[in-house]
């Protein structure tokens, strides 16, 4: 399970992100959707602390931080240990294969062997539909699969939850449609994502929890399909006009 309560966080005198809750369980899929400047890449990055909120309490499985207290080398490790992220931009190793892009990571943070780590990384091209890419370098893969080479290099370190920061925003939309295709398989594999999206059909068909943020706050969460056909205030109605 994954929760944040009443996060706060603020640059300068600008508050981005202004008491927001949230909380998801094993297995599901949340997507956060709302306007651009709303907070959903903030909220995203406070999870595995690469923001630093101002106060609140984050907990990912049973490791618990508080925002105001001193976070130590061995909490933030076991944090981001059980934390995959995937971003918009791919972030490969431009020198590394594919296979080795997967594996590496595996051998510096797990400690695991080089034939291990290749032989899960193997696994992992497989289920994201590059079983015949291993050799080949990120300069020569499309987005679309770069994008699936990251989400398998995440995958491979056994994250508890996965959290994906408009992972197709990127790309054309044919290669976007590759990459949702495999979000869509985690999903229905039981992995527990969080995902910032600007595409609406995934966070209507593929979502068990949907979030709308704007300036800062929650406007509304609940049920994707009674969002979409009756949403509960007007701003989730006018973003909603806006997008679809
Ligand atoms: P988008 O849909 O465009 O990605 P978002 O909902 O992800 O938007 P954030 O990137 O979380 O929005 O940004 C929220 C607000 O915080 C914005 O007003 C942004 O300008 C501000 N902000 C984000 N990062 C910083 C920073 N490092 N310093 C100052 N302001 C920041
Ligand atoms: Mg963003």
């Amino acid at each position: 399970d994954v929760s944040l309560e009443h996060i706060v966080k603020a640059y300068g005198e600008h508050v981005v992100l202004d008491d927001v809750s949230l909380s998801v369980r094993e297995g599901e899929v949340c997507a956060i959707i709302g306007p651009s400047g709303a907070g959903k890449s903030t909220l995203l990055r406070c999870i595995n602390l690469l923001e630093r909120p101002d106060s609140g309490t984050i907990r990912v499985g049973d490791t618990t931080i508080d925002a105001g207290q001193e976070v130590g080398g061995k909490q933030l490790h076991g944090l981001r240990r059980q934390v995959g992220m995937v971003f918009q931009s791919f972030n490969l190793f431009p020198h590394l294969t594919v296979l080795r892009n997967i594996a590496l990571p595996q051998e510096r943070v797990l400690g695991r062997s080089r034939a291990e780590a290749e032989d899960r990384a193997m696994e992992l091209l497989q289920r994201v539909g590059l079983g015949d890419k291993p050799a080949q370098y990120p300069s020569r893969c499309s987005g679309g699969q770069q994008q699936r080479v990251a989400i398998a290099r995440a995958l491979a370190l056994d994250p508890k939850v996965m959290l994906f920061d408009e992972p197709t925003s990127a790309l054309d939309p044919e290669l976007g449609l590759e990459v949702l295709a495999v979000m869509r398989e985690l999903a229905d594999e039981g992995m527990t994502m969080i995902v910032v999206t600007h595409e609406m059909q995934f966070a209507r068909d593929v979502s068990d929890h949907l979030i709308v943020m704007g300036h800062g706050t929650v406007l509304e969460e609940g049920q994707p399909e009674k969002i979409f056909t009756d949403p509960a205030t007007d701003r989730t109605r006018r973003f909603l006009r806006a997008v679809l």
